[in-house]
């Protein structure tokens, strides 16, 4: 690894956006506050009062965890597609509600570690770096975790083998994350397109009505829209095309970033 962890707790104690800094943190209210205006994807929780993003199946799990370990969690939801015909808002990612992880302990060490989310297993790898690859920029300028105090301050200037080898998991992990948003915004797109009748998506300014709020996957798995254990298969994907990735660029092959 490129770096040593202190457990300073700097990435699990002050998990909210809020703690970026004021320009990021206005940046992102302008750039959330134009796409409401059009969706279909819409923001339901201000910037502020969110923390990193968490997958349908990731947070049932660290509800799980909490009932287990004791532990008091709340969720809100973030990204959102509004089915017209059904009323409901159909929640593709959560956040945590609170500025300190619940599964932090009093040293700064997590309690979930093997069931972390993938966004805490790819820290401090920004998952963006590969959406920016797969965009073809040569700007990659944000390739690491931003407020932890002992990763270093470098700008991606190294082929992306070097990069593997030096986060080894993280990297991994991050792939694994951008895997995951890209197969799953898609399967929803071309599933929810396939079934018209059963939803329609909503486009245009934010709805007002906030009665009903589902989790994406169980909504659209119990209309029929998405196949029973569609996430399963989605983190096996993931974690298969992440190997595949990680083998190429180990054997110094042309290697593929998924688009
Ligand atoms: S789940 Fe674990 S790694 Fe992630 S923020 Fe909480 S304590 Fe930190
Ligand atoms: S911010 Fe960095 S040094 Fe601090 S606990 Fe997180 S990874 Fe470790």
């Amino acid at each position: 690894m490129a770096f040593e962890c202190t457990c300073c707790g700097e990435c699990c104690m002050r998990i909210m956006i809020k703690n970026e800094g004021k320009q990021y943190v206005e940046q992102l209210r302008q750039e959330q506050a134009e796409r409401n205006k059009k969706g279909p994807v819409y923001y339901l929780t201000p910037v502020e009062e969110r923390a990193f993003w968490l997958y349908e199946w990731e947070m049932e799990g660290y509800k799980e965890s909490a009932k287990m370990l004791g532990l008091k969690i709340g969720f809100n939801p973030v990204r959102a597609i509004y089915d017209e015909l059904g009323k409901t808002w159909m929640v593709l990612s959560w956040s945590l509600d609170s500025d300190k992880c619940p599964f932090v302990d009093d040293k700064f060490r997590c309690r979930v570690y093997q069931e972390r989310s993938l966004v805490c297993h790819s820290f401090p790898v920004n998952v963006k770096l590969f959406a920016q690859l797969a965009g073809g920029s040569r700007q990659i300028d944000d390739p690491l975790g931003i407020r932890c105090p002992v990763v270093p301050r470098e700008k991606f200037n190294k082929s992306l083998k070097a990069f593997a080898e030096e986060y080894g998991d993280a990297f991994r992990a991050a792939y694994e994350s951008y895997v995951t948003e890209l197969t799953f915004m898609r399967a929803i797109n071309s599933q929810i397109a396939r079934f018209p009748m059963r939803v329609k998506v909503h486009s245009g300014p934010i709805p007002q009505d906030r009665k009903n709020v589902q989790p994406a996957i169980a909504y659209l798995t119990g209309l029929g829209v998405l196949p029973k254990g569609f996430e399963k298969d989605l983190v096996k994907f993931a974690s298969s095309e992440a190997e595949r990735l990680i083998k190429q660029l180990k054997a110094g092959e042309p290697y593929q970033i998924l688009r």
